[in-house]
């Protein structure tokens, strides 16, 4: 294995575990995500459940910190309700997470196995949409010349 280990922040795992315990209530918040600002700054989010599909802790976090003026965010951890403690990121948070920061770093596992890992890691081979592949992409897009 390649996988790089960071140090894991505790103070950022128990900011999302002080949410989820004091703030995720019934079923429409349940799961609470911190993130570490690239200036420091911890922000926090709750997930709002929804059968429509309401955003997970880690999507509302995005909201929140951008709300605060974090447009850079270096490290998340989510944290279940009930004692379920750290959960990684859900497919779709992968996927948004990656796009928006994809030097970011995410806290996963337990006891022995907990480790921070890239989120490049926890999605490899990752899809890349057209129109932000041709905003990074160096070379020039076929036929817009
Ligand atoms: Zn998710």
């Amino acid at each position: 294995m390649t996988t790089q280990t960071h140090h894991v922040d505790h103070e950022l795992i128990q900011a999302a575990g002080h949410v989820a315990r004091t703030r995720c209530r019934g079923d429409n918040h349940t799961m609470a995500a911190a993130a570490r600002a690239q200036d420091g700054r911890i922000v926090t989010a709750v997930n709002v459940y929804h059968f429509t599909g309401g955003p997970c802790a880690e999507l509302v976090l995005l909201g929140t910190a951008a709300a605060q003026g974090a447009y850079e965010l270096d490290t998340i951890v989510a944290v279940g309700d009930r004692d379920r403690g750290i959960v990684p990121p859900c497919g779709r948070c992968r996927q948004v997470l990656l796009d928006y920061f994809p030097a970011l770093q995410v806290i996963v596992g337990a006891g022995e196995r907990l480790r921070t890992v890239s989120i490049t890691d926890l999605l490899p081979e990752s899809y890349v949409w057209a129109d932000h592949q041709l905003e990074t992409d160096e070379t020039e897009p076929l036929g817009t010349s």
